[in-house]
């Protein structure tokens, strides 16, 4: 059966020109899920591709946290997301945070263009997909 993924779309300043090429290029994909951004990322595609993108503050302002809480609610299905490599970011710890909790809740992350266009060309986008998540219970110390 068909099914609409939730996905998000971040980029640093520096990587932003590259995400919205991408994003553009596969802009009637991108049109068949629903769609979240940081702000001003989020801003642009919709500005530009004419795509509905829920927004988020912007990434500085607390708009990764705002997708990480998303993701810990199970509300994400893909994060797209094109970090600087090249620049330190006021916000690191958040970026450090947000990919952390990706992982903890198994989400697709894709970092990079190649990553982005394997994720969006994968038949698993457009089928329902039992994420399994690990339990974590067992490394927390009980009270
Ligand atoms: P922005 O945030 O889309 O608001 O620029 C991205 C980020 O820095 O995480």
């Amino acid at each position: 059966m068909k099914k609409r993924k939730r996905i998000v779309l971040i980029a640093h300043d520096n990587r932003k020109e590259q995400l919205l090429e991408w994003a553009r290029w596969n802009k009637k994909l991108l049109g068949d899920h629903e769609l979240f951004g940081t702000g001003t990322t989020g801003g642009i595609i919709s500005r530009e591709l004419g795509l509905d993108v829920h927004r988020f503050k912007s990434g500085p302002l607390g708009g990764d946290q705002q997708v990480g809480s998303k993701i810990s609610d199970g509300d994400i299905d893909v994060m797209i997301f094109f970090w600087d490599p090249m620049s330190a970011q006021p916000h690191d710890v958040d970026v450090k945070a947000l990919l952390r909790l990706a992982v903890v809740y198994n989400i697709p992350v894709a970092c990079n263009r190649s990553s982005a266009d394997f994720i969006i060309s994968s038949p698993l986008l457009q089928e329902e997909y039992d994420r399994k998540i690990d339990d974590f219970a067992a490394v927390l110390i009980e009270p």
